[in-house]
């Protein structure tokens, strides 16, 4: 049996270190799924991310500010993610499946009203610049198993992670994975991300 794993990458897009990340998946022939950021979504910026949809890459919804969304009222939370689908869906054509929470906060009520597919992933704390190359590498193949998301960050100033990206594809494909979008992985594993039960629920490995 094959093992599958996808590489997603938050906080984008920026005219910065998203490009960079693009140009490694593009070398490496490896497909990514990238959660936005609405307000980051610009004049500028939106090349960038017609580049990720013409490279196959999948597009996610990431709030439209970056906020704490389990302390908003239900409302607020639900505007912006209206806000930021607004700016995807005429870049992609379609509304997004699947959500992002920022900070990974979330809680009952959102489950309960927000109507996309919950996404965490395995993190390697690479929003944080103490964080070395070395031991991101470390924590991301230690926890890697299939089915896994990996979630790393396309932050403005995260050039730790454009050096590490090509090693961790490398090592991750020596280790035996295939590299997916989160739409072939759902798809591979047999789970409709747009069904009911779906929608509301949370995934940090697709089983
Ligand atoms: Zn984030």
């Amino acid at each position: 049996m094959e093992k599958l794993i996808a590489l997603t990458f938050d906080d984008g897009p920026n005219v910065k270190i998203t490009p960079q990340v693009l140009d490694i998946l593009e070398e490496y022939g490896a497909p990514g799924s990238f959660f936005l950021v609405g307000e980051q979504i610009t004049e500028e910026t939106i090349p960038v991310i017609r580049r990720e949809i013409a490279m196959g890459c999948d597009i996610g919804n990431h709030s439209y500010t970056h906020g704490h969304m389990n302390e908003m009222p239900i409302g607020e939370t639900l505007d912006e993610l209206r806000r930021t689908e607004e700016k995807i869906k005429p870049l992609t054509g379609k509304d997004s499946i699947f959500f992002r929470p920022p900070f990974f906060d979330y809680n009952e009520e959102m489950l309960e009203k927000v109507d996309f597919c919950f996404i965490t992933g395995q993190a390697c704390e690479d929003w944080d610049e103490s964080v070395t190359k070395e031991q991101r590498i470390e924590k991301i193949m230690s926890q890697a198993c299939d089915g896994a998301i990996v979630l790393l960050h396309d932050l403005h100033y995260n050039d730790i992670t454009v050096s590490m990206l090509g090693e961790v594809i490398t090592l991750l494909r020596n280790d035996g994975y295939r590299l997916v979008t989160l739409t072939e992985l759902f798809e591979k594993k047999g789970v409709d991300p747009k069904s009911a039960a779906a929608r509301g629920k949370v995934y940090e490995v697709v089983a």
